[in-house]
C-alpha cells in the first residue's frame, strides 16, 4: 500500500507544494514548529533515508538544498536547520525548518495552527523564490 507521502507526492492527497522535480517533491509540514516547516521527500518509496545509496541521497540533499535556499529568501532566519526523524511516518522526509534561535528545532515544541489561506501564502512565497534559484 502506497504511503501518505507517496500519496502526497502524486496529488491524491491535497497538500501545500513549495518545490518539486522528477524525483523529490517538498511540501509545507501539516503541522509546523514555525512558518516555513518544510518537508522534502523522494517520489520513489523508501522508508529510512540512510539506506538510500549514495548517488540517490546526493541528489536529495542538492535538492533539499535548494529548497532550504528558497526558504531561507522567502522567511529571512539566521540558519535553515535539517532535521531526520521518520518517527510516525515511514516515508523518508527532510525536515527544514527556518531558525531564529535553536528552539526552532526542538519537535517537542507546540505546533502552530496556521489557516490554509496562510499555508498557501507561505508555499507559494517558497515556490516563487524556488523558481528563481
Ligand atoms: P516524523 O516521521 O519525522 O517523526 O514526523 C512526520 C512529520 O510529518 C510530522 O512533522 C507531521 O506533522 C508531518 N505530517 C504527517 N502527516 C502529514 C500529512 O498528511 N501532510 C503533511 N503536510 N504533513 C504531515
Amino acid at each position: 500500500m502506497a504511503t501518505i507521502f507517496t500519496k502526497i507526492a502524486q496529488g491524491e492527497i491535497p497538500s501545500y507544494k513549495c518545490a518539486e522535480n522528477d524525483e523529490f517533491y517538498a511540501f509545507l509540514d501539516i503541522n509546523p514548529l514555525v512558518k516555513g516547516h518544510t518537508l522534502v521527500i523522494p517520489r520513489r518509496e523508501v522508508d529510512y533515508i540512510f539506506d538510500m545509496e549514495d548517488d540517490e541521497i546526493g541528489r536529495y540533499q542538492i535538492f533539499a538544498k535548494k529548497v532550504a535556499r528558497a526558504i531561507k529568501a522567502a522567511f529571512p532566519c539566521i540558519k535553515v536547520g535539517e532535521a531526520v526523524l521518520g518517527l510516525e511516518v515511514n516515508h523518508a522526509h527532510i525536515h527544514l525548518v527556518p531558525m531564529q534561535s535553536e528552539k526552532d528545532l526542538n519537535f517537542a515544541n507546540a505546533k502552530l495552527k496556521l489557516e490554509p489561506a496562510e499555508m498557501q501564502e507561505i508555499a507559494d512565497k517558497i515556490y516563487a523564490e524556488f523558481q528563481k534559484l
